[in-house]
């Protein structure tokens, strides 16, 4: 077994068809895997790695396994030692393909403290008790919602609209945009004051949150005026989740942000966060634990979000990675996962695994993958996905057309 595993091996990977995916002609996932998609169907994300409910799967000899299997079979020879025995035996990161054509739900995620209160607790909604840490790459451009605005931003959109302004009260308005100047501190205090009590309402004033929302969508509908992108997404938004989806009012507190292609955002726990639009490249530890903040059919449980979110206004940096001999490297934040991306022009590259597992993508380009001291050989080109096994010391890439690989590690630390 162990020669036959001594080679990189072609993943092939589970489309997700999310109902915010992008359909063909437009669909970014068919193209990129060089495939024709079905018409009327979404495109929305494809997982590479090994989570149970969608591993990739591996040809040996005649076979599909699941690299879930094949790992739990072999960890040492497939992981590497080290990964296996600090990750008890599986795959630490989950790799995505993500294509937004609409808004997705806001979400935020917990700290691995609180997923392992929340899966003991309730577990049938916190299926594991891990932290979800995320890096999402453009790769065109992604626009998202990302952290709360600033306490001045929130002030001056309950000034802009009145529907908000009348749902939260004069008295709390008062309260929570007092007229004097606040530390950084106080006005993060006053952000939770502000989001706690708007939840509180819409539990305890149903009827007057659908009308507030309603009202704000009718002035918006009529108004002779261009609208925002942001009033747009409240509009198909609300005609999708319904008025009483706490998220329509929700999209107006939160920081939008655009990033050009190669630019990332790593989201911390803690933060609130929905892609609106683009192509990315996302990974994340594997973990399935979110917690919603509306824009969504799903469960919703704000009470647990009231306690685990982080109102650090603006607290999301946008990354540009860092340049490196072939490529560019995203910097390191969490034990799960690394990530970088390779440039190559004609030419070969070897790349060294540290005897760890590796996932690589190939986004452009076309080329040969060599190993075995280049003596064995394939073909790798773009949507096309590799995992190299931990017992494989190196590998070689020669890149016939100019390539971009990104290659997810883990890092040794
Ligand atoms: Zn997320």
């Amino acid at each position: 077994m162990h020669d036959i595993l001594k080679k990189p091996f072609r993943l092939h990977n589970t489309i997700q068809h999310y109902k915010w995916g992008p359909t063909p002609p437009d669909a970014f996932i068919p193209q990129l895997l060089g495939i024709d998609g079905e018409k009327n169907t979404n495109y929305a994300e494809l997982w590479i790695g090994a989570h149970p409910s969608a591993p990739s799967k591996i040809k040996i000899e005649d076979d599909l396994v699941p690299l879930n299997d094949l790992i739990h079979r072999f960890p040492d020879l497939i992981l590497g030692k080290y990964v296996a025995g600090r990750f008890n035996n599986s795959l630490p990161f989950l790799f995505k393909v993500l294509s937004a054509a609409e808004v997705l739900s806001i979400q935020t995620h917990p700290t691995k403290g609180q997923a392992e209160l929340l899966h003991k607790t309730e577990p049938r909604h916190y299926p594991d008790t891990n932290h979800k840490p995320e890096i999402a790459i453009a790769l065109d451009s992604l626009t998202a919602l990302a952290g709360f605005a600033t306490y001045y931003q929130c002030h001056k959109t309950v000034l802009h609209y009145p529907e908000i302004a009348g749902f939260l009260g004069r008295d709390a308005l008062s309260d929570l945009f007092p007229l004097r100047k606040l530390s950084r501190k106080q006005q993060s205090e006053q952000l939770r004051q502000m989001y706690q009590t708007f939840i509180h309402l819409t539990q305890t004033k149903p009827g007057l949150y659908q009308r507030s929302v309603n009202a704000l969508a009718r002035r918006l509908r009529s108004k002779q005026l261009r609208r925002s992108r942001r009033e747009n997404l409240f509009l198909d938004a609300l005609e999708k989740y319904g008025s009483s989806d706490v998220g329509l009012f929700s999209l107006f507190l939160l920081r939008m942000i655009t990033l050009k292609a190669g630019e990332a955002i790593a989201i911390s726990p803690g933060i609130p966060h929905a892609y609106i639009k683009g192509n990315i490249i996302e990974c994340m530890a594997n973990s399935d634990n979110v917690v919603r903040a509306g824009l969504t059919k799903k469960f919703q449980d704000t009470h647990t979000l009231m306690t685990i979110l982080d109102y650090t206004p603006n607290p999301i940096q946008i990354i540009s990675p860092v340049q490196t001999d072939n490529g560019y490297e995203y910097p390191v934040f969490t034990p799960e996962f690394k990530i970088s991306r390779s440039e190559l022009a004609k030419g070969s590259q070897t790349y060294q695994t540290g005897k760890q597992i590796e996932i690589i993508l190939v986004t452009k380009g076309a080329g040969t993958l060599k190993w075995n001291s280049v003596k064995q050989s394939e073909i790798i080109k773009k949507g096309y996905s590799f995992i190299i096994p931990g017992i494989l010391d190196n590998y070689t890439i020669h890149s016939e057309k100019p390539m971009t690989i990104f290659r997810v590690q883990i890092p040794l630390f």
